[in-house]
């Protein structure tokens, strides 16, 4: 206990590798991790936390990098923390190694990471979630997510933050989709990286036809245009980021957000564990495999198995 307890108090007093050693931690699903988090708990909510989705490649990583060089420059701390998706095949994460943010490895006023989508049940966003806590309590006054895709499980880490960003680039008309068929929720900032293509005027209409169909209250979702590789319209999203943040303080709905995402959190984890907890017990159940053969075998519906096996487990619900 002696030598967690000197790790949680490091990171809060901003050691950097003892923040980095407790991410490790909790990515390994390490209980001395989750020591830690329940440690320095009290201690976060202070950070700005800013989530970034978008299909790869529309910049995501050149945005973030240009915003920490902003950011930084108006004397915050930041930290990165890129989920990455991973192939099931090769078990391991296409980090990209972040070459965008390669300028800023070297300053200590920001701490960046890179975690792998596992895809395992609850186990990327319960460790995506933990060590943005960490960051948070190791200082950082503003928090980057930042997740590949809008697919269930980056919408989900997503959620977490008090401002979602997407991203998207002329001509990403799937993600349009996505908006449009309420796949993803409205975001709270748009961007259209790479204005610099001929067709960003187009994008910008076509977003803003989606959005004028979805229920806007109150806050109205800004588009704005930027070139991330060049710095151009950062600014301008600064602006924008700085904006949400203060409406959503204003408004008091800062706290209702977090309380709403606080309890997905818990829901999350609680479900997440619960099913591990059925799959572990029915791993060897010679009547659970029964029951699994009658539905096999078309003389039983699969809600009506799920019945059947809940009042066994005694789990009803
Ligand atoms: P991510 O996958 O969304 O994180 O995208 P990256 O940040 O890795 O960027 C993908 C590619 O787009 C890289 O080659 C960048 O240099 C390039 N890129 C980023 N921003 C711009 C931009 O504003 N204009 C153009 N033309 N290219 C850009």
């Amino acid at each position: 206990m002696a030598d967690e307890r000197t790790l949680a108090q490091r990171l809060l007093d901003g050691d950097r590798r003892a923040l980095a050693r407790a991410i490790t931690l909790v990515e390994n699903e390490d209980p001395d991790g989750y020591a830690v988090v329940r440690e320095v708990y009290p201690q976060t909510g202070n950070a700005a936390v800013f989530g970034f989705t978008g299909p790869p490649g529309v910049g995501k990583s050149t945005l973030i990098g240009a915003l920490t060089k902003a950011r930084r420059a108006a004397g915050r701390t930041i930290g990165v923390l890129s989920i990455d998706p991973s192939s099931p095949f090769t078990q391991g994460a296409v980090l990209g190694d972040r070459i965008r943010l390669t300028e800023h490895f070297l300053d200590p006023g920001v701490f960046i990471r890179s975690m792998a989508n596992r895809g395992a049940l609850g186990g990327l966003s319960e460790a995506a979630l933990q060590a943005a806590l960490l960051m948070d309590a190791s200082g950082k006054d503003d928090v980057f997510l930042e997740t590949v895709g809008v697919g269930q499980a980056e919408v989900d880490i997503i959620d977490h933050a008090d401002t979602v960003v997407l991203a998207l680039m002329p001509g990403s008309g799937d993600s349009i989709q996505a908006l449009k068929a309420g796949v993803m929720e409205i975001p709270d900032v748009i961007v259209v990286n790479k204005r610099d293509h001929p067709l960003t005027e187009t994008m910008v209409r076509e977003i803003r036809g989606v959005l004028s169909l979805a229920p806007q209250r109150g806050w109205r979702v800004p588009i704005v245009t930027t070139e991330a590789s060049r710095g151009q319209g950062i600014d301008e999203l600064v602006e924008k980021l700085d904006a949400h943040r203060a409406y959503i303080k204003e408004e008091g709905t800062l706290s209702e957000r977090r309380r709403r995402n606080l309890r997905n959190e818990v829901l999350a984890l609680a479900a997440a564990r619960m099913r591990r907890r059925l799959e572990e017990g029915l791993k060897d159940d010679a009547d659970f495999a029964k029951l699994l053969d009658e539905v096999v075998a078309r003389r039983l519906d699969p809600a009506s198995a799920a019945t059947e096996l809940l009042e066994r487990t005694g789990a009803d619900v």
